[in-house]
């Protein structure tokens, strides 16, 4: 099987596209991927859309490899398929131990931001107000007041 590296591969139908068209709506800036094909010599065009910039990655070709199909982000449910399928990739591809290293401090530090996300809120849940744990983040919710 052989694949240009710079082919272009459209996240939402799979297809090659042609380029990335930006629009301007409002102040945000949206994305379609534009598909070119050719029917009886004639030219068509199929716009696939992508989201908006500002939540979008369109670099799904050259995560291929790891299986990541990043999409706009504005699904919290897509980070878990991702993480799915960073879990699939390791269990086909062990890391090096170099790499692994560097790994485990970051998912520790991911593991602690969950662990906060649902300590706050079953905190909020219960009725009791959560203790800010930093100086500087309790300071900005004083300020806000
Ligand atoms: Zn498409």
């Amino acid at each position: 099987m052989t694949e240009r590296a710079e082919e272009k591969i459209c996240p939402r139908c799979r297809q090659p596209y042609s380029y990335i068209e930006r629009r301007s709506v409002g102040d945000r800036v949206y994305l379609y991927a534009v598909h070119y094909h050719w029917v009886a010599g004639k030219r068509r065009v199929r716009k696939c859309y992508l989201g908006p910039e500002d939540h979008y990655v369109y670099v799904t070709h050259t995560h291929a490899r790891e299986g990541l199909v990043l999409r706009g982000l504005v699904d919290a449910e897509r980070a878990l398929g991702y993480l799915d399928a960073l879990i699939a990739y390791f269990a086909e591809n062990p890391l090096d131990a170099k790499t692994a290293e560097k790994l485990i401090p970051r998912l520790k530090k991911l593991l602690r931001l969950l662990e906060t996300t649902i300590g706050e809120r079953g905190q909020a849940r219960r009725g009791e107000k959560a203790a800010p744990r930093d100086p500087q983040r309790a300071q900005r919710s004083g300020q806000a007041r």
